[in-house]
């Protein structure tokens, strides 16, 4: 089921964040050098490795994002839970997307879930303070930060966390080829980690950019993250996760069920766990679900990326037609797998997306029009990040999570 991304559609996600796609991407090896095609000019100091600079210290907590609006309820035995919605984005750098999902937000009072690819706010010519495990120092995946967009970044990271969205991590240089994610070690994970909490803490420095705001808040408020392609061993990554004060994973992929718990420590990281496992020791775990892509034959998982490649071979452009019935496609698709779960085991429904314009717009529309049906029909459904979800699961009794988990995955 986990698709693996290709370098098409690689530097793709590259270009719909925004990032620069620097001549810096290593040759050969993943065949996937592009043309130098940098178009930074704007200037930034260079002052100091981010890598020297002091470290938040994860620890564990339950700090959350401080600015959510989620009211968490506690279930009674046998009573009907409330159906969530979790949206989620990788990337989260483009401006103009940046101010339609916000906007979005606000209309229908959603929380949504932003999982920052730290280099968005590393400039082109500040590359060299990147040190990927196992590349050159300077080697990204999807580039490096358009300086002259940093600004409205920084900017609408602080609108989105000031209205109660999620801030999340997409961690740094995206490598998803056979040098990538997939062969880090502990170590490797808390190097990149390490890396992104200090470009994210240390931004006026990395950027040069003194004369903004701070943001309001720091590293520490990072939870949870998903992982470049979904890649990566859990056994390596999981572990890490929890020494940093992660409380989720979304990098899995599933089907509409009830989330469960898994190991986060030991030689069992990854394997589910029993609800009554202590938060030192586990986390919950959001996958990406399976669900029917309607007019196209097949399920996919719940992401534009694995939508795009059904609908289109990964190709991000198409002819109107192709547009408009890869749209309609994902919307019935959302909606349907909607209604499964409303009707049914009213299991969370998780939508991934890359803040992208792929296909004319057709996922971004697709997810804006799932939004606002749902909250027009059925104002009950409540649309959160997945911190809050995370909130609301351990807020209640082990034996309710296990009888809503002992629902099963709901059909179409
Ligand atoms: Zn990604």
């Amino acid at each position: 089921m986990k698709l693996r991304v290709l370098v098409p559609l690689l530097l793709a996600v590259a270009a719909a964040i925004g990032l620069v796609v620097g001549g810096l991407l290593p040759s050969g090896g993943n065949g996937a050098s592009p043309t130098a095609s940098s178009s930074a000019t704007a200037t930034a100091s260079a002052t100091g490795s981010p890598s020297q600079s002091a470290s938040p210290s994860p620890s564990g907590s339950t700090t959350t994002s401080s600015q959510s609006n989620f009211k968490i309820t506690k279930l009674a035995p046998g009573e009907k839970p409330p159906q969530f919605v979790v949206v989620s984005f990788d990337g989260a750098c483009r401006l103009d997307l940046w101010k339609h999902y916000l906007d979005l937000q606000k209309a229908v009072g959603a929380e949504f879930t932003f999982f920052l690819s730290g280099l968005c706010i590393v400039p082109d010519n500040q590359r060299f303070l990147y040190h990927p495990p196992h590349k050159a120092a300077g080697t990204s995946a999807i580039g490096f930060g358009t300086p002259s967009f940093i600004p409205g970044r920084i900017t609408n990271m602080t609108a989105a966390y000031n209205s109660g969205n999620e801030i999340g991590t997409h961690f740094l240089g995206h490598f998803c080829d056979a040098n990538g994610v997939d062969s880090w070690n502990q170590a490797d994970w808390r190097s990149e980690i390490t890396q992104f909490n200090n470009f994210l803490d240390n931004w006026p420095k990395v950027t040069g950019l003194s004369n903004l705001p701070p943001l309001p808040f720091t590293s520490a408020v990072i939870k949870g993250g998903r992982t470049p392609c979904l890649g990566g061993k859990r056994s390596q990554y999981l572990p890490v996760f929890k020494s940093f004060g992660y409380r989720y994973d979304a990098s899995g992929t599933g089907s509409l069920r009830w989330p469960t718990k898994v190991a986060a420590t030991g030689s069992n990281a990854g394997a589910t766990v029993p609800f009554t496992a202590s938060a030192s020791s586990s986390m919950w775990e959001f996958p990406l679900q399976s669900i029917q892509v309607v007019g196209y034959g097949r399920s996919q998982l719940s992401m534009d990326y694995n939508f795009l490649y059904a609908q289109n071979k990964g190709v991000t452009t198409g002819s109107t037609a192709l547009c408009n019935r890869a749209r309609t496609s994902t919307t019935a698709s959302y909606l349907k797998a909607f209604n499964a779960v409303y009707n049914g085991n009213h299991a969370p429904l998780i939508i991934g997306n890359h803040f992208n314009t792929w296909l004319c717009g057709a996922y971004r529309d697709a997810i804006t029009t799932l939004v606002t049906t749902v909250h027009q029909q059925h104002p009950d459904v409540q649309f959160i990040s997945f911190i809050d979800l995370a909130n609301w699961l351990d807020a209640q009794t082990p034996a309710v999570l296990a009888s809503l988990r002992g629902l099963g995955s709901q059909s179409e």
